[in-house]
């Protein structure tokens, strides 16, 4: 069961349209997952559209004069039909697995997979500067060193799960950590994550110089 959401504020900011497009498809794709959030949205959005009636002092008025009847005949006479064809979600092959996307970031480029021992991390092309979007996979039993953030770090599980300090961790969940948390990942099972990141990681445990490749490798 998913336990990791985004806070409101970041609901919010997402249904105004005031977040990078990183942090937004990752709350889209917790939305689809996650039936509490999903309402969510939905009331802010219509709070949201009301909002702006307000601000625009506007009303629905529709005149008296449209002939209904003969705008209902002019679009069903119409010879242009529309058929939506479904959109295939792209699927990603590593380390011998496959996973399908969520439609919220299968159409963004992705580089090459890369591998650092169990890590594997191909980069999401949304160009937002010191925002580093990846896809990163870890292998069954793998980990990422005790370390803790100089900026933020947003990991939205696609699949499989991990542990740390803090819990568990299933698909869906939305995990928003910075410098005042410390953890461990590790996964029993394998595990393909969403990360953003503002910065490098910085290692708690261990030698930084050592360290420090599988930091700038995973943001
Ligand atoms: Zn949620």
């Amino acid at each position: 069961m998913i336990t990791h959401h985004p806070k409101h504020e970041l609901l919010k900011l997402h249904v105004k349209g005031e977040l990078p497009a990183s942090i937004s498809a990752a709350i889209s794709m917790h939305a689809e997952l996650c039936p509490k959030c999903h309402k969510k949205l939905q009331a802010l959005t219509l709070s949201e559209s009301n909002n702006e009636f307000d601000d625009h002092n506007q009303s629905i008025h529709i005149p008296q004069s449209i002939d209904f009847s003969s705008m209902i005949d002019d679009i069903t006479s119409s010879e242009q039909i529309y058929i939506e064809t479904p959109k295939k979600l792209k699927v990603v092959k590593v380390r011998n697995n496959e996973y399908q996307l969520p439609r919220a970031i299968d159409s963004i480029n992705q580089s090459q997979w890369q591998n650092l021992g169990k890590l594997s991390r191909a980069r999401l092309d949304l160009n937002e500067g010191e925002l580093h979007t990846s896809l990163l996979h870890i292998d069954p039993e793998g980990n990422v060193p005790a370390h803790t953030h100089k900026g933020f770090e947003l990991t939205l599980l696609l699949d499989g799960s991990f542990e740390d300090e803090l819990g568990t961790y299933v698909k869906g969940d939305f995990i928003w950590l910075d410098k005042s948390h410390t953890h461990t990942p590790e996964t029993e099972n394998g595990c393909l994550c969403y990360t953003v990141s503002s910065n490098a990681l910085q290692f708690t445990k261990g030698l930084a110089r050592i360290l420090n490749p599988i930091g700038n490798f995973i943001y």
